[in-house]
């Protein structure tokens, strides 16, 4: 055996495949320690391989455990939106064509999950033959029974068949229109009588989340034993992926799931990761730190995923210190109270001096914030808040390291702010922070712009987009990369502008419209307006806001 799998400490027990077990194949994208860090991978594996009717083999991009002649079954999770050429590289290897269209009986059926899909699977659907869209707890089970039911048909019926299952996606049963070649989509429809016209996204209601599955030595993150918190966050930041794809916020129970879980993980390892979009908002969470602040757990390295501003006291600080955390990383947006109004961040400048003030007390010694630029309607007033704030803290705080992260927006399926395109001045506005904030000693660490350019083209992409995305990875992962393709490809699909800068208008079909929203659109579409009560009046200067208040106006 591999020494990466001989080093895995298994906190589930595998089952004895049956005899006529479905030969599966169950991949990430990426190394192994990169996807063996990934919960969402390991749980998922677990599931797949508790069932005596799958013989399931992992394959990571660098290694794999001995894979079947003839699988039946081929899923891919996906976590980071660059592995998709990792996929078609994989498939490639296993001599499987790439698009869905041109594989046979003799095939695998290619299914896949994970936040990217789940979040818009349109600019991948044609690789896929299946996607599940939503939590996996009951997704997985229903998908491998409704298979179980269609193993000996063929390919079509099986595609059919799986189709009307709750949560399964099968892209190829779904015509999609344009306006033109160049245009917008016209239409999304299901080809045939039987096929869903919405696919539900499938919501896990159950108090009891995920933990991992398996600790090893080999992950990105040493040993880590890893729990989820909640789900969801209940904050809705009206450009936050990470709150309006999963709604609705679900918590762990305390007593019935969270602690003996941490129980189960730490007689295995004393490294303990607490998962959440927003971990600090569990409504026991003042529980939780007191039970881990027993003594019998002062030699657990305690790392918490994120965490909100005003739950940074000095208890919570003093709790990651004894756990060998000196760091601690809120998400502020911005220093601006008018922009924080506009996303709906519920939060002031004060708590972010008070959060600076507790963590310093509390012991820590660094303090990273998060921010972002071209939030919608932002002005350049807006930007020197933001250097005022940290200003502010800086003074408030003296002696915390302070970071300050910055990327930018970039829209998101799903959310309210989806309509809006990429400012095209953020990376001007990257750089003045630079140079403002960099002489005051704070550390600025700015997220690269292209990267956002490419992420906001995936994030509003659609099926177009595929053959695209085959040829942007024989020419590199660089922007440059992207813009050959478009070229290339030009009179083919929109261009480059059209996915990602352009703000759209509230009727046009979105690539994902045929895929259930935890809120419908018309919620969506009145948390926009309550964004747009905060903007300021249409300014010349400002391309975006003046831009936005014309092309979001009601149908
Ligand atoms: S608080 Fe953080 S996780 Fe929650 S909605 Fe806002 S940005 Fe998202």
């Amino acid at each position: 055996m591999n020494s990466s799998f001989a080093a895995e400490r298994l906190l589930f027990t595998p089952a004895t495949p049956i005899a006529d077990a479905v030969p599966t194949i169950f991949a990430f994208p990426n190394e192994y320690s990169v996807g063996i860090t990934s919960l969402g991978y390991q749980v998922v594996w677990a599931t797949l391989a508790s069932r005596n009717d799958l013989q399931v083999s992992r394959l990571f991009t660098d290694l794999h455990e001995p894979l079947p002649a003839q699988p039946e079954l081929l899923g891919f999770s996906l976590s980071w939106e660059l592995d998709y050429s990792n996929i078609l590289s994989l498939l490639e290897s296993l001599n499987i064509p790439i698009r869905a269209a041109d594989r046979s009986a003799r095939h695998p059926l290619v299914f896949g999950g994970g936040p990217v899909l789940t979040a818009n699977p349109e600019p991948f659907a044609d690789f896929f033959d299946l996607i599940l869209l939503g939590d996996g707890e009951n997704l997985l089970d229903d998908f491998i029974a409704a298979y179980q039911e269609v193993r000996g048909s063929d390919r079509p019926s099986q595609r059919r068949q799986l189709a009307r299952i709750p949560g399964i996606y099968v892209p190829s049963l779904y015509e999609v229109r344009y306006v033109s070649a160049e245009g917008a989509i016209a239409s999304i429809q299901p080809i045939e009588v039987g096929v869903p016209a919405q696919i539900e996204k499938q919501t896990y209601r159950g108090n009891t989340l995920s933990a991992s599955t398996v600790v090893t030595e080999k992950a990105a993150w040493e040993n880590i034993y890893m729990v989820e918190v909640v789900r969801s966050c209940p904050e809705m930041c009206r450009f936050c992926l990470a709150s309006y794809l999963t709604l609705p916020f679900r918590t762990a129970s305390l007593e019935g799931s969270l602690i003996p879980a941490i129980e189960r993980g730490l007689k295995v390892t004393r490294r303990l990761g607490l998962l959440g979009a927003s971990v600090t908002q569990h409504p026991e969470f003042e529980a939780l730190l007191d039970h881990l602040n027993q003594s019998q757990y002062d030699s657990v390295r305690l790392s918490l995923a994120s965490v909100r501003t005003n739950t940074v006291t000095s208890k919570l600080a003093e709790t990651l210190v004894k756990h060998d955390t000196r760091s601690i990383t809120i998400a502020v947006e911005s220093g601006s109270d008018r922009l924080r109004q506009v996303i709906n961040k519920k939060l002031t400048n004060d708590e972010i001096i008070q959060a600076a003030t507790s963590a310093r007390s509390g012991g820590l010694s660094a303090l990273k914030l998060y921010g972002m630029v071209g939030i919608p309607s932002e002005e350049p007033d807006d930007l020197e808040q933001t250097v005022e704030m940290l200003r502010a803290v800086k003074r408030a705080a003296p002696g915390l390291r302070l970071t300050f992260g910055c990327s930018t927006f970039v829209p998101k399926s799903h959310t309210p702010f989806q309509w809006f395109g990429v400012n095209l001045h953020a990376e001007k506005q990257l750089k003045l922070l630079q140079k403002q904030l960099r002489p005051q000693g704070i550390d600025f660490r700015p997220e690269s712009y292209s990267w956002s350019v490419i992420q906001a083209l995936i994030s509003r992409g659609d099926r177009r987009l595929s053959t695209l995305l085959e040829l942007a990875r024989h020419y590199g992962d660089s922007l440059g990369s992207y813009r050959r393709a478009f070229k290339q490809l030009k009179g083919q699909l929109p261009d480059l502008d059209f996915y990602v800068h352009e703000t759209w208008s509230a009727d046009q079909v979105l690539p994902w419209s045929h895929i259930q929203s935890a809120l419908p659109q018309a919620t969506l579409l009145k948390h926009l307006d309550s964004a747009k009560d905060y903007f300021l009046p249409v300014s010349d200067t400002n391309p975006q806001t003046a831009d936005a208040k014309l092309t979001t106006a009601r149908p």
